[in-house]
């Protein structure tokens, strides 16, 4: 079995155009990190992690993936805030009794946080995908839109199973 991990924001959950509208709509000055900050940090997370902003059936795509048994999966997450991180483990905890969750602050690489040597990374941020993969990592592009950025692509989790056999390795 092959270490699988799944990024949230954009992959599980399509969270990102609903983050940045309310980061505009605050008044934030979006060049101003200390701004953006405060921002997070009083914003109420549970209005965008729920059911409604679930990306391309990628709940039950996971169930899929756990059926295949080719994958040991967790979940990679970075988050803004502490309510961030338990809004995130209380709806997946609430999926998924047996994955195991990974919160990543922001300032911090996903590679610091796990060994990333032989391990897949499913991720729709190609600077993530650039760290694993000069850690040893292999990385998948997950995009709504299929731009592959030089990875190879996915739009919806299943496909991995188009992409490794049996055993997790690459097709
Ligand atoms: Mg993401």
């Amino acid at each position: 079995m092959k270490r699988l991990y799944i990024d949230f924001d954009g992959v599980v959950l399509d969270t990102i155009p609903y983050l940045y509208s309310a980061l505009e709509k605050s008044g934030a000055d979006v060049s101003n990190e200390r701004e953006i900050r405060i921002f997070y940090a009083s914003f109420d997370f549970s209005t965008i992690i729920n059911d409604d902003n679930i990306l391309n059936d990628s709940i039950n795509s996971i169930n899929k993936l756990i059926e295949s048994k080719r994958f040991e999966i967790s979940f990679l997450t970075h988050v803004n805030s502490l309510d961030e991180a338990c809004r995130k483990t209380e709806y997946l905890r609430n999926k998924f009794k047996d994955i195991t969750i990974i919160i990543v602050p922001k300032e911090i690489s996903k590679t610091k946080m796990v060994h990333s040597k032989d391990a897949i990374l499913v991720d729709d941020y190609s600077g993530n995908l650039i760290e694993w993969e000069e850690n040893g990592g292999i990385a998948i592009r997950f995009s709504k839109e299929m731009e592959s950025h030089g990875y190879r692509v996915i739009d919806k989790l299943d496909q991995l199973l188009n992409i490794f056999d049996e055993n997790g390795d690459l097709i």
